[in-house]
């Protein structure tokens, strides 16, 4: 199998994987990766993330030209944000994840800083996650609000929609993306709850340690 082939498999596999765990349903969710000739494969509009097909992704040259498969999801801005202003995003994943979703609603819900440090991998897998309003779906200015974080952020949360995740390859992005849920879910679940967050000088120490991208 070529390199190319082999990442289409991966798409369509890790999605699978997500929507069988109930963190995307319907046809909610997009997913994309750049390709070794500095194209793109994205999932196509209107497709479930239970039933991509790997022969019908959406696929990108470099120049960002339409050049086989369906036509491409209409969040297209949001992930060519990121690939624009992240060199290193080999990959973009977006969700509708109930637990996400539920804790951007809260009315004390931290803008600048989305995620309580709750544990060590929410931290280091995701460093700062921004929180971005409320936009309607396949607006442009997600994709502006993105650009406007000048590459600072591999993740966002927007506001009563769900997460999107940037990462070096496909895996690292879902592994994120799943990380972000987790730690939303246990915010939820403690909510109210008085749990003891992980300290400034834990905090700190895991960003030194692992070298966590920390936009201060
Ligand atoms: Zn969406």
């Amino acid at each position: 199998m070529t390199g190319e082939a082999k990442l289409r498999e991966q798409i369509c596999l890790l999605a699978k994987s997500m929507f069988d765990r109930g963190l995307t349903g319907g046809s909610t969710g997009n997913i994309s990766a750049r390709t070794e000739d500095g194209g793109l494969l994205v999932s196509p509009t209107g497709t479930s993330f239970g039933r991509l097909d790997p022969g019908r992704l959406s696929r990108f040259d470099a120049q960002g030209r339409l050049i086989d498969g369906d036509k491409p999801t209409k969040e297209m801005p949001l992930h060519t944000a990121f690939y624009d202003t992240r060199s290193t995003a080999g990959a973009v994943v977006h969700l509708h994840s109930c637990h996400s979703v539920a804790l951007s609603l809260m009315p004390d819900a931290d803008e600048d800083n989305f995620l309580p440090p709750l544990t060590p991998y929410g931290i280091m897998k995701l460093g700062k996650v921004k929180l971005l309003p409320f936009f309607l779906p396949g607006d442009p200015a997600m994709g502006e609000a993105v650009r406007g974080l000048a590459g600072k952020r591999s993740a966002v949360m927007l506001a009563n929609h769900g997460p999107v995740v940037a990462g070096k390859d496909i895996e690292a992005a879902c592994n994120a993306i799943e990380e972000l849920e987790d730690t939303a879910r246990l915010a939820m679940l403690t909510r109210g709850m008085n749990p003891r967050m992980l300290t400034e000088a834990e905090q700190q120490a895991l960003i030194t340690k692992f070298d966590v991208e920390w936009d201060v």
